[in-house]
């Protein structure tokens, strides 16, 4: 089985299935779908999800995993009214994959500041920090009943909320059984926030299951999404770093832009190189 992927975030431009079918050219086979507009904003029941898995399967592509809509679906929601109601939101899509047969769902733990009323006041971090557990006790079963798994992400925000790194977040995930929660790193988040990549990926360890490899500007990272190499991450320490904690998890590109002006089909082609490069897939599609 192919271990790479590629996000739908590549063709935000365009519709869910004209994103899909650029994905498919580029050579992969693997996917991740955005669970938010221009892609999957109301996950598909019934007739239209064994539809959408016909398209898929039509192009010959996998649905390996979901990220769950952002903005303010996050687990730690810091009002209850907006909690309750995002976990709702959140189970929607732990029921679409399970649908799909994709393994992991990305989840945001807690929300940027900027969709929080008075975010920098220090009563929000300590709602936060009771939130996200709160949230995880209801969605770890709904995942375990799906049979796929929950997968936190470090996030770029500079605020003091609780949960935004790998040193705080593997400590959350211990408690909880690793088939229904892990960790993915999202590494051009890592840099933005001053953290070394690899070392997240080292704190992440065995709970790590998923990736954003992206890449971002070594000066003055912001969160760039560019194609791997393009910028100044360190990719052969990132790639030692995941081996060694015995990464087993699919190798997920979540590039949105380029530093050369390039079409999202250029960007999408350069990265399958990238991978190919790297040796983790011999071309399907040649
Ligand atoms: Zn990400």
């Amino acid at each position: 089985m192919s271990n790479i992927s590629y996000s739908t975030l590549g063709f935000v431009d365009r519709d869910l299935e004209a994103a899909l079918d650029g994905v498919a050219a580029a050579g992969f086979t693997q996917t991740e779908i955005m669970g938010q507009a221009p892609h999957l904003a109301v996950p598909p029941k019934g007739k239209a999800l064994a539809d959408f898995r016909a398209r898929l399967a039509a192009r010959g592509l996998r649905a390996r995993t979901v990220h769950a809509p952002l903005t303010r679906n996050v687990l730690g929601a810091p009002e209850e009214g907006w909690r309750l109601e995002v976990v709702e939101v959140l189970a929607s899509y732990l029921r679409l994959a399970g649908g799909l047969e994709a393994t992991e769902v990305i989840i945001h733990p807690v929300p940027n500041p900027i969709f929080v009323p008075e975010g920098d006041h220090p009563e929000v971090a300590r709602r936060i920090a009771e939130a996200v557990p709160r949230s995880l006790d209801r969605l770890v079963p709904v995942a375990g009943r799906e049979g796929v798994r929950i997968l936190l992400e470090n996030l770029p925000y500079s605020c003091g909320y609780p949960y935004l790194g790998m040193q705080e977040l593997r400590p959350l995930v211990d408690g909880y059984p690793e088939k229904q929660l892990g960790l993915v790193i999202d590494t051009g988040h890592a840099w933005t926030m001053k953290r070394d990549p690899s070392l997240e990926i080292e704190l992440a360890g065995s709970r790590l299951q998923g990736t954003h490899l992206q890449d971002v500007d070594y000066d003055q990272p912001a969160d760039n999404h560019w194609p791997p190499t393009q910028g100044g991450l360190d990719w052969p320490a990132i790639r030692k770093a995941l081996a060694s904690v015995g990464y087993s998890g699919p190798w997920t590109f979540e590039v949105a832009r380029g530093t050369r002006g390039e079409t999202p089909e250029q960007l999408a082609r350069l990265t399958h190189q990238v991978a190919l490069s790297w040796g983790l897939q011999k071309s399907l599609n040649p």
